[in-house]
């Protein structure tokens, strides 16, 4: 060190050593200002630009070394070879050449750092090289104990500085320069301290070596074209710096505008925020641009988004609160810069909408009970747990008579209705438990809670009777009841939709056993629907090959026993199973639609016997709630009548209570209208629906007809005795005739008669007939005397 000092101070001419830091530092500026600007720019200007940088790097190195040696005083004549001068500057400008080449794009720090050091080696020819283009008139002796350590250290920082200056740390970044220029010093003070020149006048200069007057000029040239560089380099770097302000300002303008929140980033990060997305992350522009994007989005490396593709994340905003956005990648050159601008979607009001729709989607908006949909879900995701979860079962519920409910009451009180009833079969359940309105007036139940899934009748039997107590709905009691179907999913292999069928047949059956009750599924229900779609087909088929057949009751004058009226009453007559009773099929045909087929025949065979009849005999046909349904009622009335020639007072329809129930205002524009045919109208079945007065003098009836089981009782029971008494009387003030229905023993006939009813029906009369017999009936056959 003390070596190099004395060097330094002693053997230099010191004007010239800080012409040579000077030019040295020119030079690099010259250099990295020419390569940063090769480096903003593309194509072949890049290219010509970087061969200008590389030569510029030569060129300082050689110019800083050569008027270092002119700064040197070796106390001789001194002067250069001119070939190994020139050849010492080819050296350094291919070794640095080389060591940028290798450097170009690599993100790798041993690369860098392997073309610091290739730099370095080409300084190092230049150098020793140069050394050797010194000539004196005397020895030249080296101190090896300097060199090698100074060369070694010289490569090392200069293969420091490389690898520095591809850091993206700005001030890392910066340190790059003056290690290099340590390098270069510490390589040339080494080299220079190591050398021991000695006079010999014996030894004269080569006739070659020029004297250093003469390559003066040389180097004053070289440097000057570096100063040139340098100038142009700074006028390139401003022009840049001014672009880059621009084209900032113009993306702070345009992010300002817009609705997305923006951030502008250079590598990790933040440079620039827009109004957005400091609304967004509810953090100012300087707490975002101190920001990292990692801390901004977690998880979500940036560099790896596709460009222009958006991709579902979090924003980490103040407060560390997550908002839900999405974000798009964009690289925009900015000045000469390639930047990252990442927009920020804000997704919150999308997210609470979709799930809004969602939760509309799957619930019923009268109950806020999940909906078929998502039972159907939830059931389809239990059946697949079945093998860990143990098991469940599956409740169909359906109420009796919501219908009427809502048909009578109006609907905002069905609704109501609903959620009682949904509060109540709650109330019965454990927390797990899932419990769905399907729709209408059926409900779905997951029984889930293991002790209930081990007797799920018993919890069946809990609904039903908490649904049986009244419900007090604006100051009425209403009475609707339950029917429950259970489906136990312990079997394996079944899907949700065969459990849900099982439930529903097994609902199927408690309805048909009376309602208000449950029933457990079992494979025997499934073989009896079979039946039922087997009697179905059936049906369409006997329809088709006449199997059916009218049997006749007839009706009597109460006061002369004379037959007024002959009620025709349908039989299946089947070739396998004989005489069917139309209770075993008529539900069935209503259920499936074919009574309107079956109707008209009833209707169109009934008129045309009848009209074979004495005209003093009336025909009753009964007509089913689903025939009543169809707006063309009237006019097929009125065809049949005038293909069948039967005159329209001649024809009474039968209508039962639950006709009424539907639309009342349709109804009574219906039974305007077959009023209008003609034909006379019966209310049937009188006392076993939801019969009131009020229908019955609203619509135009001419009879009622109190229902068989009134009579059963008579003539003992008084309060069936006081009823039938009753309805007789109201009929008579409402100006309808009486039928009684079921009169089976002659107490009851007498009873009825004393009572002035008009016309009575039953098997003490005679019980329905074959059309023949009826005839029989009519005209008894006069005994032989
Ligand atoms: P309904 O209209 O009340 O018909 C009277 C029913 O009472 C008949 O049963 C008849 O056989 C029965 N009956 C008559 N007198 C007595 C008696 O003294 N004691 C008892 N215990 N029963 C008596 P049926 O023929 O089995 O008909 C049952 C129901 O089927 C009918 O009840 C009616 O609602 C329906 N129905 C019958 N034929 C037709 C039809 O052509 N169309 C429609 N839509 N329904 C029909
Ligand atoms: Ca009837
Ligand atoms: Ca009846």
């Amino acid at each position: 060190m003390r070596a190099i000092l004395t060097c330094v101070t002693q053997q230099h001419d010191e004007q010239l050593l800080l012409l040579a830091a000077i030019v040295c530092c020119v030079g690099i500026y010259a250099t990295s200002a020419i390569a940063s600007h090769a480096a903003r720019s593309e194509g072949s200007v890049r290219r010509k630009w970087g061969l200008v940088s590389i030569v510029a790097g030569g060129c300082t190195a050689w110019a800083t070394h050569m008027i270092a040696l002119l700064a040197f005083r070796p106390g001789m004549a001194a002067g250069f070879e001119p070939i190994l001068t020139a050849a010492s500057l080819l050296l350094v400008i291919s070794g640095i050449g080389l060591g940028v080449a290798l450097s170009i794009g690599s993100h790798r720090r041993q690369r860098r750092f392997l073309a610091g050091v290739i730099i370095g080696l080409g300084v190092t020819a230049l150098h020793y090289v140069g050394q050797s283009s010194y000539r004196v008139t005397g020895h030249v002796a080296w101190d090896m104990s300097v060199v090698p350590p100074s060369i070694i250290i010289s490569l090392g920082l200069s293969g420091l500085a490389l690898t520095l200056a591809g850091e993206r740390d700005r001030f890392v970044r910066r340190l790059a320069a003056p290690l290099l220029l340590l390098s270069i010093v510490i390589l040339h003070l080494g080299g220079m301290t190591a050398m021991t020149l000695t006079f010999d006048p014996a030894v004269p200069l080569p006739t070659s070596a020029i004297a250093p007057s003469t390559i003066a000029p040389v180097i004053a040239a070289v440097s000057f074209g570096l100063l040139t560089l340098a100038f142009l380099g700074l006028r390139m770097t401003l022009n840049a710096r001014a672009q880059m302000r621009r084209d900032r300002e113009r993306l702070r303008e345009l992010a300002s505008v817009a609705l997305e929140g923006l951030a502008v980033c250079d590598g990790e990060h933040v440079t620039a925020a827009n109004r957005s997305l400091e609304q967004l992350s509810g953090m100012s522009q300087a707490e975002l641009i101190a920001c990292s994007i990692t801390r901004l989005l977690p998880g979500l490396v940036v560099s790896d988004l596709p460009e222009q593709e958006e991709r579902e994340a979090e924003l980490v905003g103040a407060d560390g609160q997550f908002v839900p956005v999405r974000v798009l990648r964009k690289t925009v050159s900015l000045g000469h810069k390639r930047q990252t601008v990442i927009a920020f979607r804000d997704q919150r009001e999308r997210l609470r909408s979709e799930a809004r729709l969602r939760s509309l989607a799957f619930t019923d908006t009268v109950t806020g009970l999940p909906n078929r949909a998502q039972f159907g879900d939830l059931l389809a995701h239990r059946v697949a747990l079945r093998e860990q979860a143990g098991g469940f079962a599956v409740l169909m519920l359906d109420l009796d008579r919501f219908k009427f409910v809502n048909d009578t009451l109006g609907h905002a009180m069905g609704d109501e209705l609903l959620r009682k009833v949904a509060a109540r079969l709650r109330s019965v359940l454990a927390a797990g438990d899932v419990v769905a309105r399907l729709g209408g007036d059926e409900f779905a139940i997951l029984l889930l809670d293991s002790a209930a899934v081990s007797a799920p009748e018993a919890v069946a039997a809990q609904l039903v009777s908490v649904i049986d107590r009244a419900f007090l709905l604006e100051g009425q009691l209403i009475h609707v009841g339950v029917s429950v179907g259970i489906a136990v999913g312990r079997q394996d292999g079944l899907q949700a939709d065969d459990l849900m069928r099982h439930a529903d047949l097994a609902l199927y059956k408690a309805k048909a056993d009376g309602r208000g009750t449950y029933r457990l599924f079992e494979p025997a229900l499934a073989t009896r629907m079979l039946m039922r779609s087997r009697l179905e087909a059936d049906m369409r088929r006997a329809l088709n090959d006449g199997e059916f057949e009218l049997h006749y009751q007839p009706l009597v004058d109460a006061k002369t026993g004379e037959v007024t009226t002959a009620e025709a009453l349908v039989r299946w007559r089947h070739p396998e199973h004989g005489l069917i009773p139309p209770a075993d099929f008529i539900p069935l045909a209503e259920e499936t639609g074919l009574i309107a087929q079956l109707g008209a025949w009833v209707l169109g065979t009934a008129c045309t016997h009848a009209a074979g009849w004495p005209s003093t005999i009336k025909v009753a046909v009964n007509l089913s709630p689903v025939q009543f349904r169809d707006d063309g009622l009237p006019e097929l009335v009125a065809s049949t009548l005038k293909a069948s020639g039967l005159a329209a007072d001649r024809l009474e329809l039968e209508i039962t209570e639950g006709v009424m129930l539907d639309d009342e205002a349709r109804t009574l524009a219906l039974l305007t209208k077959l009023k209008a045919v003609g034909v006379s109208l019966a209310m049937d079945d009188f006392g076993t629906g939801y019969s009131s007065l009020s229908y019955l003098r609203r619509f135009p009836f001419s009879k009622i007809k109190i229902d068989r089981s009134f009579i059963r009782m008579l003539p003992e029971d008084s309060e069936s005795a006081a009823i039938v008494r009753a309805i007789i009387t109201m009929g008579a003030c409402l100006g309808m005739a009486t039928t009684v229905e079921g009169v089976e023993t002659a107490e009851q006939y007498d009873f009825v008669a004393a009572e002035r009813c008009d016309q009575i029906q039953g098997y003490h009369v005679s019980r329905p007939l074959p059309f023949a017999d009826f005839l029989t009936f009519l005209n008894p056959p006069k005994m032989a005397a």
